[in-house]
């Protein structure tokens, strides 16, 4: 189907022979943002990096934009972009030179300033990696992985440790990165985040998929089963309290 941009068939993965991915199968649709959700040591890692060609495949298929990611890896990397976990960049490096390094190693000339205003580190330019704070690290590292102007772009928990005013940041330019085209891929412990942000999550627990849906749905279907919870007559919770008090600007 022309509106299928990945699609995962089958796939395994083993350790010490366990199975990490136990056959999962699923698609995700050009221009939306998928969750993939779970405990840890669901398989969402794992999941991910055979995805981004990171890791190989024990059986299953994987194809990115129609393309087969076991035979044809260089070609998927091309099309991808990966946020890595946790960002290193040299200390001593300027913010302007990482984004043309990055755009170098894909044979790219970019425009530096446009890249870094995007993620609103476009006065820093000058500045020097070590000079960041974590917010500013997780945005600089967005920057450098869409240089190549990628059509799968991959999150991995990235507002793990983020303040809740860079959280809220985070989740703007992750939605900013939608909507110019760019299908987004996140993992996230955050069921806010995920509500808020995915069309689609799929929920993993022990290397399966067991549920994949729109939030809105999964949420219905829990309430169809007659799930009830002592219910909540508050209408903010701290975390208002907080951004009422500090503000929604970014602090760093
Ligand atoms: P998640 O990202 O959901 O936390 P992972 O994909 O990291 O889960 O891990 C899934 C399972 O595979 C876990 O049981 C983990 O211990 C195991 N695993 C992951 N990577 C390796 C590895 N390189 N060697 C051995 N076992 C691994």
């Amino acid at each position: 189907m022309a509106d299928i941009i990945l699609k995962v068939k089958d796939l395994t993965k083993r350790y010490d022979n366990k199975p990490a991915v136990a056959g999962i199968s699923f698609d995700v649709k050009k221009g939306e943002i998928f969750g993939i959700l779970g405990p840890n040591g669901a398989g969402k890692t794992t999941t991910l990096e055979m995805i981004e060609t990171l890791r190989s495949i024990d059986s299953g298929k994987i194809t990115v934009a129609g393309i087969d990611v076991a035979s044809k890896p260089n070609e998927v990397k091309k099309i991808i972009g990966v946020q890595p976990q946790s960002p290193a960049f040299q200390d001593k490096q300027k913010l302007s030179e990482i984004i043309e390094l990055f755009a170098a190693a894909y044979g790219e000339r970019v425009n530096v300033q446009h890249y870094l205003d995007e993620v609103q580190l476009g006065d820093k330019a000058d500045s020097f990696a070590e000079q960041l704070s974590g917010g500013q690290r997780q945005r600089l590292s967005i920057a450098a992985a869409l240089v190549h102007s990628p059509k799968v772009f991959f999150l991995d928990e990235p507002t793990t440790g983020l303040d809740p005013q860079a959280r809220r940041n985070l989740w703007e330019l992750v939605q900013q990165v939608r909507d110019t085209g760019v299908t987004v891929i996140i993992t996230t412990h955050y069921m806010d985040e995920a509500e808020l942000l995915c069309d689609r999550v799929a929920i993993m627990d022990n290397g399966k998929i067991i549920a994949l849906d729109t939030p809105k749905k999964l949420i219905k279907q829990l309430l169809d089963k007659g799930f009830k919870k002592e219910q909540q007559v508050e209408q903010a919770n701290l975390e208002d309290v907080f951004i009422d008090m500090t503000g929604k600007a970014l602090r760093e």
